[in-house]
């Protein structure tokens, strides 16, 4: 489908949205045409205790994280593979499956604030504008042409492919997501989570091995590269005793309540 959509992204189009770095003000654009995009595309749960959940849970995290260019929203997606994802302009999407396989609440806070890293950092921005220049990605400059172009792109303001261009948009470097590991570090300590959450998550899925892990950890670098830095950055840390692992049985209640919202057996 990416083929007969990328099609109708006129010359005309593309020649507009090749320019300068993505502002904040145009990734703000982007990321409401992308949010817009994602509720016909994925099914959200609406409960509204799970999402208020982690969307404090989010928000603890970005307090903590200093200055924001981005008004930061949480989703819950109804989804029995293991992820989570950004998009634009700190959109953040967490699936079903990553908050029922948490094992304490640290290490949702770690997955969390991993995304919140990848969004802070620009690297959103950064493979949004590396797919635009180098007019790969259709997906993405199909987005950008609903996003920017208006009514002169046709064909390319029609809907779909949201989902698609949430791939490329999360397709980082293994330096970004190394950047994105230090930075969860370190905003989980000063959020009061202990930053082992994000190392133990990484481990549990890492030996389960196969096809089940997930699409944000199997890719470059090798997650037991990962565990190593993030390990190394956590040892930089002062202290990490006195930072919360669990939240006093809270998250335990989500997950009840997440499989019985999904009819989940597990
Ligand atoms: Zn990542």
């Amino acid at each position: 489908m990416g083929v007969s959509r990328g099609l109708f992204v006129s010359a005309a189009s593309i020649a507009v949205l090749a320019c300068g770095p993505l502002t904040v003000t145009e990734e703000r654009r982007l990321g409401d045409q992308f949010a817009y995009e994602m509720r016909s595309e994925l099914p959200f749960v609406y409960d509204r205790v799970i999402v208020q959940y982690v969307r404090e849970m989010g928000q603890g995290l970005i307090d903590a994280s200093g200055p924001q260019p981005f008004q930061y929203r949480f989703y819950v997606v109804y989804d029995e593979d293991i992820n989570a994802f950004a998009g634009p302009a700190g959109h953040i999407y967490v699936h079903t499956e990553t908050i029922l396989r948490a094992r304490n609440a640290s290490e949702l806070a770690g997955v969390l604030a991993h995304e919140v890293g990848h969004v802070q950092r620009r690297h959103i921005a950064e493979n949004y504008n590396r797919a635009r220049n180098a007019r790969i990605g259709t997906d993405i400059l199909a987005l950008g042409a609903r996003a920017f172009g208006g009514e002169m792109v046709g064909s390319a303001t029609a809907m779909g492919g949201g989902l698609a261009a949430a791939t490329w948009l999360n397709s980082f470097s293994r330096e970004a997501e190394l950047e994105a590991d230090g930075f969860a570090v370190w905003t989980m300590a000063r959020a009061g989570w202990n930053p082992l959450g994000l190392l133990s998550f990484f481990e549990s899925l890492a030996k389960e091995g196969g096809p089940n892990v997930p699409s944000f950890l199997s890719s470059h670098p090798a997650t037991e590269d990962r565990i190593e830095v993030t390990r190394v950055e956590i040892q930089r840390l002062d202290r990490t005793r006195g930072l919360a692992t669990s939240d006093g049985g809270k998250l335990e209640i989500i997950q009840r309540r997440i499989r019985l919202v999904t009819g989940s057996r597990r």
